[in-house]
């Protein structure tokens, strides 16, 4: 196993958050301690705010959006900052990369392909920011009408522990693209690189308050933002419990909401499928970031007639797979908690006892950190579709496969859980590419290749449980805006 370099970023660190351009403690003075999954040793702190801090934070941001030099900005002149921005993650790459791995266990290069992803939500919003426009709508005899894309005003973003610097990117970018300002609120296992993209957002020259990152838990600060009045509108990635509980607290106050609430996402090979070009897909779709990814490729369906040599195949892949510390780079990394890791051992655990057959399983490195919350990676065969291994999300490096009888069982299959936010589709036939892409109801399908998480051009959201609402590309930026309608009666 390579050198631990990475171990020592952050070492120590108080963490402030960021609210209305200064770095402050939350006002109970109360912090949470942050530790490196691969270890499970704390080395850093986070403040534990609360109702009081979220306050200041949304009222900082109102602030900045009714007045100062925010509310004036041309859009060209926003895009400029984002596109600043975006400099200075790449500047900051090596730092960025290196809290990300600590923070959230990923491998090393994880954490260098989420700081290039960041950079680029910046980079892509900052270039946006001019080039979206409403329209002029034929009208009446004697008016002209027309429509303004303007900004719902206070953003407030919740943002999960998985991929924290692209997610944010992605909310980031566009809410700031479209004029609104911010608060995140990240989740309390992965806050540094939200705090130090806030500081680069001022050090980029972004005016107070339009870029605030308040930390603290769920329960606590990120429930006092989704029910804070001041609050125009929220975004949120996570898990459909909390979104549910998000929407209700946004429901009160009649605001607005974008819901990513993650998938089972299926892959459907079919026995034409180019095999070659499939395998390492299927397997990187549900090991990158240890399967703890919204858009993971948590489910195989293959054809009948090619499912004993796909199976195999990828048995023998999952055998070799390693999970290890960060900076050691293997396959994958520790999972983000101990509760996580709990939750996929009971899940793994109670497939087995329904009677689930387990067709390989990888390994955790002999010299990983005894306290590092590490699970194997682990490959299901033939599953029963009803099962719950079948049908939840696991968040874990689980795969299930599944055998079917032609196109019409495929769809079904991959239609029959409650979620739909990504599919893959592997097939050499172009009329099935078309039909099954139609059929299968997913926000994202991908064809003969599987995107999980890429693609910043590209609108994504989901269908059913999966969530509402649009991000990246330029749907994101309807999603951050709103339409005004303005007559001009002239007569
Ligand atoms: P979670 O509860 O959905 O957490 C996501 C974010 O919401 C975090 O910032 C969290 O803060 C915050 N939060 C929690 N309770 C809140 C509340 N009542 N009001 C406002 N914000 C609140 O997810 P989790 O508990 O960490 O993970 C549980 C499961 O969710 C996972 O096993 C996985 O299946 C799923 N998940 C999905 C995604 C995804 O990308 N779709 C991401 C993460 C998790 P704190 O973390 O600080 O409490
Ligand atoms: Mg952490």
């Amino acid at each position: 196993m390579g050198q631990h370099l990475l171990t020592t970023v952050a070492e120590g660190r108080a963490f402030m958050q960021v609210i209305d351009g200064k770095a402050v403690d939350a006002i109970s003075g109360q912090r949470i301690d942050v530790a490196c999954p691969s270890d499970g040793k704390v080395f850093a702190s986070i403040p534990a705010s609360g109702v009081q801090d979220v306050d200041l934070a949304v009222q900082a941001a109102r602030r900045a959006f009714e007045e100062g030099p925010w509310a004036r900005m041309p859009a060209v002149e926003r895009g400029r900052l984002l596109a600043r921005l975006s400099r200075l993650i790449e500047k900051n790459a090596d730092e960025l990369a290196a809290l990300e791995s600590r923070d959230t266990g990923k491998p090393a290069r994880q954490g260098r392909a989420d700081v290039a992803g960041a950079a680029r939500y910046y980079e892509f919003y900052g270039g946006a920011c001019d080039k979206i426009h409403g329209d002029t709508i034929p009208f009446l005899d004697g008016y002209t009408a027309l429509t303004l894309r303007e900004p719902h005003g206070v953003v407030a973003g919740i943002i999960p522990w998985n991929y924290p610097l692209q997610i944010l990117g992605r909310v980031a970018g566009a809410a700031l693209a479209m004029g609104n300002t911010l608060v995140v609120k990240p989740a309390e296992d992965a806050s540094l690189t939200a705090i130090r993209v806030a500081e680069l957002a001022l050090e980029a020259g972004f005016p107070a308050g339009a870029f605030n990152v308040v930390t603290g838990y769920g329960s606590d600060a990120g429930a006092a933002l989704s029910a804070h009045p001041d609050v125009d509108y929220v975004t949120f990635t996570g898990s459909p419990a909390t979104g549910t509980a998000i929407q209700q607290a946004a429901a009160v106050n009649n605001r607005g909401v974008t819901m990513e609430l993650g998938g089972k996402s299926p892959q459907i090979v079919f026995a034409d499928a180019d095999l070659d070009k499939a395998l390492p897909v299927l397997v990187n779709a549900i090991i990158q970031n240890g399967g703890q990814t919204c858009s993971a490729g948590s489910r195989v369906l293959i054809e009948r007639p090619v499912y004993g040599k796909v199976s195999a195949a990828l048995a023998e892949r999952f055998a070799k797979l390693v999970a290890g510390p960060h900076d050691a780079d293997l396959d994958l990394g520790a999972l983000i908690n101990p509760k996580q890791r709990a939750r996929v051992a009971a899940m793994v655990a109670e497939a087995e006892e329904a009677g689930a057959k387990v067709l390989a399983r990888g390994a955790i490195h002999k010299d990983a950190p005894q306290g590092g919350w590490y699970h194997v990676p682990t490959l299901f065969g033939a599953v029963d579709p009803a099962s719950a291994i079948a049908r939840e999300e696991v968040f874990g490096p689980v795969l299930a496969l599944f055998a079917f009888d032609g196109e019409e069982e495929a769809v079904r299959l991959a239609n029959g859980t409650e979620y739909g936010l990504v599919a893959g589709v592997w097939t050499a036939d172009g009329g099935r590419q078309h039909r099954v892409a139609k059929h299968v109801r997913a926000g994202q399908v991908f064809v003969n290749g599987y995107g999980a998480g890429g693609g910043i051009e590209l609108p994504f959201g989901g269908f059913k449980r999966s969530g509402h609402g649009r991000e990246k590309g330029f749907e994101a930026l309807y999603d951050m805006s709103a339409t005004k309608t303005v007559v001009f009666n002239h007569g």
